[in-house]
């Protein structure tokens, strides 16, 4: 995978093809394909059981007990040691982004081989394809950022309150 101009339309192309997403004839954009945002919503419904700490654990190779989450007042963060993991707007988020993570893994094995910003941004841009809230299944809505300084509003559920992106 390479990090040319052009990757982002290759990822597309890719996650097209592996029938993740397809094209959105209506906005001439993309969006998720029926049988892949199934999956997801069955995903997210058995990772809720144990958390997501525990199955980030799994996939990182480590004990799940070896990891800490912590809330910094809007932004949580995962930790082994010394050493963060991510950064998430919510529980909410970790679990969208584990579910997703495991799910490509299955459905498209070049995921194993992107390098890690890439992989970062592209969970981020599935949160945008949540239509209800990982945690309670409240839809999601967006909202005008209360920080100035951002330019898009903001995904957040309206039952609880947890930030999207
Ligand atoms: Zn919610």
């Amino acid at each position: 995978m390479s990090k040319s101009p052009e990757a982002g339309v290759s990822v597309i192309e890719e996650l097209t093809e592996a029938g993740v997403v397809t094209a959105d004839s209506e906005q001439d954009d993309i969006e998720l394909t029926d049988s892949f945002h199934d999956d997801w919503q069955r995903r997210i419904e058995q990772l809720e059981k144990k958390g997501p700490i525990h199955y980030l654990a799994l996939m990182l190779g480590v004990e799940p007990r070896a990891l800490t989450l912590r809330d910094h007042g809007g932004q949580f963060t995962v930790s082994h040691g010394s050493d963060t993991i991510g950064e998430w707007p919510s529980e909410a988020a970790i679990l969208a982004d584990v579910a997703v993570a495991t799910l490509l893994l299955e459905w498209w094995p070049a995921w194993a081989d992107l390098d890690g910003p890439l992989r970062d941004e592209l969970l981020a841009r599935f949160r945008v394809f949540l239509e209800t809230c990982p945690d309670c299944e409240g839809e999601i809505e967006p909202r005008e950022p209360d920080d100035t300084d951002r330019l898009v509003p903001q995904l957040v559920c309206s039952q609880c309150d947890a930030v999207l992106l």
